[in-house]
């Protein structure tokens, strides 16, 4: 057998040159010396730390089953107020005549604890909330009663909807519909007569700049949204028909989340704001220039146009809009707009990850298998073990060329009944052991053959991990985005293998053989060996956009029980947990799918009794069994371990 070294140390600078967490951590995440990752809410090395095998470990003493979802909330609250602050600071530098009036569109994590705190954060800065829908509505209009903060209302609107957003006008609230679709003003217009209240309203404008990025169908003239420039201008004069101009009050595009060129940034703000100022040269008292979603996440760390990531920072961000829109409004001599933008991945992407514990490390090249010579064995079979003995780095490529032709070879000799079963099992073992010797002396070859390039992900063992992409991390299985996985612990040993992840559901899509690096992704990720009786557990981070509220219940998996961290200076773990959400239960899924959990205990009971009744059970084991039915359907949906 190989003999398995576990424990050469590792340094710090190898951990993150391996995971990149500098890179795409963004200053929140960092390496302690116990080599635990770690999370610096403050941004700040002499800050306070928090270590999340200890949040783990508490979790682990609570009885918290994995997986989970842990929420740091001060970066939540960070975010928030880095991107106010970094608008405040842009417009003071550019002498720049509006105010920055930022809204978090909730579609991105409408958890009410996310929103409440976004909200709470946002107070000192106003900062409001944009929703897309009915019922994003009715949670905006109970949270945001900020009488200075602004309420955006985006998407298909019907009666109710914009009755509802009159409602809120009539609170006192700044709510302003924006207008996607030219039905909805003429709606708006009788609504609000009818119910006697002044509306607020914003134009969208379909941009003729299409967005850079996955999403950015978004944007550009087929997009679904908005209004042409036709259509804008007919708004205006039907506005000033009807007595209502002084109703209009924003102006409104946007180009399609995780834009990942600031190029599109400049070209949309340089389009919008010619509109804008014309617009208002026409008599439309526009004060609001709402530069929509888009602001990226680098997930990666590479500061590319990768879609995983983006060329601009935050400050480069608010320079273009507050310095495009300034020289456009000056040149055109319209005065400076406030200026809204409706970022949501930036603000929640960072603050979650989900924690899942490896099961186990499913070997796809089995070597254990007896391979000693037999009397009188087939020569194929002799034939490959001749191979594996002569292995080095000069005859690797032949060596792996002959053994790939072997393995054919037995396969056929095995189909014409020449090869028997165990001499098949011999063989294949030997193979997996030239591939194994062959892959260890890789990265002593100053040259890699083209044959031998991908030697490695034939071999790689699989980390069975308990979760579910389609409910945890449902862009990594739809559109191939690619998050930041890393091992919590043991980022002072050096992994000692190259392999993927699959998760537990019975899908083959379930499972990640893309990972961040610098240059493209790689396939592989360094991960640990496995020690019996001790976890392993692997993070994966920035679930907080999209991720932790689009997941769905494939096989049945549910929600995931949720911890919610507070960082506490005072504290020896300079942390305390504030709130446990449990995750679903097995019979709150199956209610979802239309099951009825109770009448399903007792038909099963009934099935007990009977066989109880014809003597096949006896009465004690029956009733264990329908009391473990029972249990089971109240317990988690995922593995127990
Ligand atoms: C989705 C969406 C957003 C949020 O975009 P991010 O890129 O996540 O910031 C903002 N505005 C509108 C109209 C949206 O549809």
């Amino acid at each position: 057998m190989d003999k398995v070294i576990t424990n050469i140390p590792w340094s710090k600078e190898e951990a993150d040159e391996t995971y990149h967490i500098s890179r795409w951590g963004d200053g929140y995440f960092d390496i302690n010396d116990q080599g635990h990752l770690c999370v610096l809410p403050n941004q700040d090395e002499n800050g306070p730390r928090i270590d999340i095998a200890e949040v783990l470990e508490e979790m682990k003493a609570q009885n918290i089953p994995f997986p989970i979802v842990v929420r740091f909330h001060d970066i939540l609250r960070s975010q928030v107020k880095v991107l106010n602050e970094t608008f405040r600071d842009v417009i003071a530098e550019a002498n720049y005549g509006g105010q920055y009036n930022g809204v978090y569109p909730i579609k991105v994590n409408q958890m009410r604890e996310v929103v409440e705190e976004i909200l709470d954060a946002g107070a000192p800065y106003d900062y409001g909330l944009e929703a897309g829908s009915k019922p994003e509505l009715l949670s905006v209009l109970a949270f945001n009663d900020n009488l200075n903060a602004l309420t955006v209302l985006n998407g298909y609107k019907d009666e109710d909807y914009l009755r509802l957003a009159l409602l809120g006008n009539k609170l006192g609230r700044k709510v302003i519909v924006v207008i996607e679709k030219f039905s909805e003003l003429h709606k708006i217009l009788k609504l609000s007569r009818e119910l006697n209240v002044e509306p607020l309203i914003g134009l969208r404008a379909k941009m003729a700049i299409k967005g850079s990025g996955k999403w950015s169908d978004s944007g550009g003239e087929k997009a679904k949204f908005g209004l042409t420039i036709a259509e804008m201008l007919t708004a205006v004069q039907i506005l000033k028909d009807e007595g209502s101009l002084n109703s209009l009050k924003l102006f409104h595009f946007h180009v399609g989340s995780q834009v990942t060129d600031i190029r599109t940034i400049k070209e949309v703000v340089r389009e919008g704001a010619r509109i804008f100022t014309k617009l208002v040269q026409l008599g439309a008292p526009l004060e609001y220039f709402d530069v929509g979603g888009g602001l990226g996440v680098d997930y990666d760390g590479s500061q590319s146009t990768s879609d995983s990531s983006m060329n601009y920072k935050l400050h480069d961000y608010a320079s273009d809009i507050v310095y495009i829109l300034k020289e456009i409004c000056d040149a055109e001599k319209v005065p400076h707009p406030n200026i809204v933008s409706e970022s949501g991945r930036a603000i929640t992407a960072r603050h979650s990850c989900v924690i899942t514990n490896v099961i186990d490390k499913i070997e796809t090249s089995f070597t254990d298998y007896a391979t000693e010579k037999m009397t009188g064995e087939h020569s194929l079979v002799s034939n490959m073990r001749e191979l594996l003995e002569t292995i080095n780095i000069e005859n690797a490529q032949e060596v792996y060329n002959d053994a790939l032709d072997f393995k054919k070879e037995c396969l056929n000799a095995f189909r014409l009944g020449i090869l028997k079963l165990e001499e098949r099992a011999t063989l294949e073992t030997l193979f997996w052991k030239i591939t194994k010797r062959i892959s260890a002396l890789l990265p002593e070859m100053e040259f890699i053959p083209d044959n031998l390039y991908d030697i490695d992900q034939g071999i790689a063992p699989q980390y069975l991990c308990n979760f579910s992409i389609f409910q945890s991390a449902p862009d990594l299985w739809a559109i191939g985005q690619l998050l930041p996985i890393v091992p919590i612990t043991k980022l002072n040993i050096k992994p000692h293998n190259n392999g993927t992840l699959v998760d537990i559901t019975c899908d083959s899509d379930g499972k990640i053989n893309k990972f961040i690096d610098i240059n493209e992704t790689k396939n592989l990720l360094p991960l640990h060996e496995l020690t019996p009786n001790e976890d392993y557990y692997i993070g994966l981070f920035m679930t907080g956009a999209y991720q932790d509220v689009m997941g769905d219940l494939h096989n049945l998996f549910g929600r995931l029980n949720e911890v919610h961290v507070f960082c506490d200076d005072e504290d020896p773990t300079d942390f305390y947990i504030e709130e446990v959400i449990k995750g679903s239960s097995a019979e709150s899924v199956l209610s979802a799918m239309q099951y009825n959990p109770e009448a399903m205990a007792y038909t099963m009971k009934k099935n007990i009794d009977r066989q109880i009744a014809s003597g096949k059970i006896n009465p004690r084991e029956g009733v264990r069994l329908v009391d473990f039915y029972e249990e089971c359907l109240k317990s988690y949906t995922y593995l127990k371990n």
